[in-house]
């Protein structure tokens, strides 16, 4: 099982950097590896492993799952847990971090810099480096809470 923030190295700065350093860590650069490195770029966001099999096509499913697991090992990929379906894959390093309505699964996304003053302040008290991207702030949107009340 990969563990998020596992991997030491920083993300990777673009697509052929990605496709590098797979290379230089000894990983065969497939056709699959290269379409799936392609995808994430090319997204920018949190796909379900059900989503980059349909949106690959013609590539084989447990290829596609190694490949992700490796990409995360290598630092180019993370998951996440949106609510309580399977896990979503997207490009490692992105300056956004997921909010979750969890009475509708509405999902929304800050930038990271408005989290920062709250994430110092929770490491200087408690010395614990929150991970606000592995597992999304979770709470009821202004829709629901319309409804709610
Ligand atoms: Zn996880
Ligand atoms: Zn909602």
């Amino acid at each position: 099982m990969t563990r998020p923030g596992t991997s030491s190295l920083a993300p990777p700065a673009d697509l052929d950097s990605a496709i590098e350093r797979i290379r230089s860590h000894g990983g065969r650069v497939t056709a699959g590896k290269r379409a799936l490195a392609e995808l994430l770029y090319a997204e920018q966001r949190s796909l379900t492993a059900d989503e980059i099999v349909a949106l690959l096509g013609d590539h084989d499913r447990s290829a596609i799952y190694r490949s992700l697991a490796q990409f995360e090992e290598l630092g180019i990929a993370e998951h996440l847990h949106l609510g309580h379906g399977q896990a979503v894959y997207r490009l490692a390093g992105l300056p956004t971090v997921p909010v979750l309505c969890s009475a509708c699964g509405a999902t929304f996304h800050i930038n990271r810099s408005h989290t920062r003053a709250f994430v110092e302040r929770v490491s200087k008290h408690t010395g614990v480096t929150l991970d606000l991207t592995h597992f999304p702030l979770t709470g009821t949107c202004q829709q629901c809470a319309a409804t709610i009340r």
